[in-house]
C-alpha cells in the first residue's frame, strides 16, 4: 500500500468517476427515495383558489364588528362560484372557496351564529384566515429542482400540485459478493474454522436507503478460478462491491483477479480506521468497491465511500455523507496515522447531544457496533478529541 488517501480525496476520486445513470419516467406515488433528474413544475396555483383556512363567516372586514345576514353556506369542494352581496356573511368550511367579495374568515368559535344571521363581535382583519390563490406556488414554478432525492415531503408537494410522474435517475444495480472460504451461511452448523457470512446482507441494508436494487452474489471460496467466475459475473452491474480479500495475505485475490479482468484500479488503502485496506477501480462506466472482510471495516466502507458513489451516480445533490455535531462524553484519543471513526451511543439532551462511545471497538466486533447510533469522525493527528470541541459524527440507523 503506497500512500493512504485522505478520506475526501478518496471521495473525490470517487466521485469523479462517478458516471450518471440513465432517466426514467416514475410515479410519483413510487417515486420516494429516487433522485430527480429534470426539475419538477407546478400544474397549478396553489392554493388554485382563494380557500378558508377556517370553519366560520366569511365577511367583507369592514363590515365588521357587526350582525350579518347569512346568505348561505359553502362547503369544501362545492364547485359552484358565489359573490358576496354587501350586508351579507357567507358559512364557510375549511379548504372551502372563498367567495368573491369576501375578504377575510371569521372563526365560527368568534360568531354567535343564529342561523339566518350570525353576531361578528369583533373587527376581522382583511385576509385573516384567507389562504390566497397561488400562495403556496405559482404555476409553472419549480417545484423540486432536479438532484433532489424524494422525501415525503416532496412526494406531497408534486401530488398536490398534479404532478403525476417524474423523471428520476433509473436505480442503480448494485451486485454484492462476498470472499472467504471460512464463511458460511446462517442455518448450517459452523465446523471449527468457520464463521457465518455476515457482510452481504449488511452491505445491500445500507446501500438499499440510498436507491440501491441489489443483488447478492454467492459467497466466493479464495481461489483464483471462483473468483474470476464471481467477479465477473458482478461486473455487469452498475456498482460491484465486494467483502474481504484486499489485504496483504497470500488468499487476498481481489484486486489480482480484478486487475486480470480488466478492472483499472483507481487507489487502494484509505487513511481510515477501521477500513484502510478499501480498493476502488472502473471498468468501463462500472464502479468496484473492495471492501475489507472485517464487518465493522465493510460497514464503514459502505456508509461511507459506497453510498456517495451511488447518490453521485443518480445525479444527487448531496452525495457526501452528512456529518453532525455532538460532544463526546470522554475523551477521545486521536490516532496519528489515521482518521478514525468511533461507534458510539448517541443520546439527545436538551443542551444537545452526547457521544457515548461502545465497549469493544475492534474491527471484528459488528456487535458492539450494532449498540452504537452514531460513528464518531475523530481526525488523525495528536492529543485527544475532549468534550470541549464539538465532535463530527454520522448517524448510524
Ligand atoms: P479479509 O479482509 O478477507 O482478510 O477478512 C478479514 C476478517 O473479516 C476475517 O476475520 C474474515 O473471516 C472476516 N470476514 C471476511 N468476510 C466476511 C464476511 N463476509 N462476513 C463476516 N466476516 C467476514
Ligand atoms: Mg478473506
Amino acid at each position: 500500500m503506497a500512500e493512504l488517501l485522505t478520506i475526501d480525496e478518496a471521495l473525490r476520486r470517487i466521485k469523479e468517476h462517478a458516471q450518471l445513470l440513465a432517466v426514467e419516467t416514475v410515479a410519483v406515488s413510487d417515486a420516494a427515495g429516487r433522485v430527480l433528474r429534470e426539475p419538477a413544475l407546478s400544474r397549478v396555483d396553489l392554493p388554485p383558489f382563494a380557500s378558508s383556512a377556517m370553519d366560520g363567516f366569511a365577511v367583507r372586514a369592514d363590515e365588521t364588528p357587526g350582525e350579518l345576514s347569512v346568505a348561505f353556506r359553502v362547503a369544501a369542494g362545492s364547485s359552484e362560484a358565489q359573490s358576496l352581496p354587501v350586508g351579507v356573511a357567507a358559512g364557510i368550511a375549511t379548504g372551502a372557496a372563498v367567495p368573491e367579495g369576501a375578504d377575510a374568515v371569521v372563526p365560527v368559535e368568534r360568531t354567535a351564529d343564529h342561523g339566518h344571521r350570525v353576531e361578528i363581535p369583533e373587527p376581522a382583519a382583511s385576509g385573516q384566515h384567507v389562504r390566497p390563490r397561488g400562495g403556496d406556488v405559482r404555476v409553472g414554478d419549480v417545484v423540486a429542482e432536479s438532484g433532489t432525492r424524494l422525501g415525503a415531503a416532496q412526494i406531497g408537494a408534486l401530488s398536490a400540485v398534479g404532478v403525476a410522474e417524474v423523471r428520476c435517475s433509473v436505480r442503480p444495480r448494485v451486485a454484492v459478493l462476498a470472499t472467504g472460504s471460512e464463511l458460511q451461511p446462517a442455518g448450517e452448523l459452523l465446523a471449527h474454522g468457520q464463521i457465518y457470512e455476515s457482510n452481504r446482507a449488511m452491505i445491500a441494508a445500507a446501500l438499499r436507503t440510498v436507491g440501491a436494487d441489489v443483488e447478492l452474489l454467492p459467497v466466493v471460496d479464495d481461489d483464483e478460478p471462483a473468483h474470476r467466475v464471481a467477479l465477473e459475473q458482478g461486473l455487469a452491474a452498475d456498482v460491484l462491491v465486494t467483502s474481504g480479500g484486499v489485504s496483504m495475505g497470500p488468499h487476498d485475490l481481489v484486486r489480482r483477479v480484478a486487475a486480470g479482468l480488466g478492472v483499472e484500479e483507481v487507489f487502494w488503502g484509505v487513511a481510515v480506521k477501521p477500513g484502510k485496506p478499501l480498493s476502488f477501480g472502473v471498468r468501463g462506466a462500472t464502479m468496484i468497491f473492495g471492501l475489507p472482510g472485517n464487518p465493522v471495516s465493510a460497514l464503514v466502507g459502505a456508509l461511507v465511500f459506497v453510498r456517495p458513489a451511488l447518490l453521485a451516480r443518480q445525479g444527487a445533490t448531496i452525495v457526501d455523507p452528512q456529518y453532525e455535531y455532538g460532544r463526546v462524553v470522554s475523551t477521545l484519543r486521536r490516532n496519528p496515522q489515521r482518521d478514525e471513526f468511533v461507534r458510539a451511543r448517541r443520546v439527545v439532551r436538551d443542551d444537545g447531544v452526547m457521544l457515548d462511545p461502545v465497549s469493544g471497538q475492534d474491527s471484528h466486533m459488528i456487535v458492539r457496533a450494532a449498540a452504537a447510533s452514531a460513528l464518531i469522525h475523530v481526525p488523525r493527528g495528536d492529543g485527544e478529541l475532549t468534550a470541549a470541541t464539538p465532535a463530527r459524527y454520522l448517524r448510524l440507523e
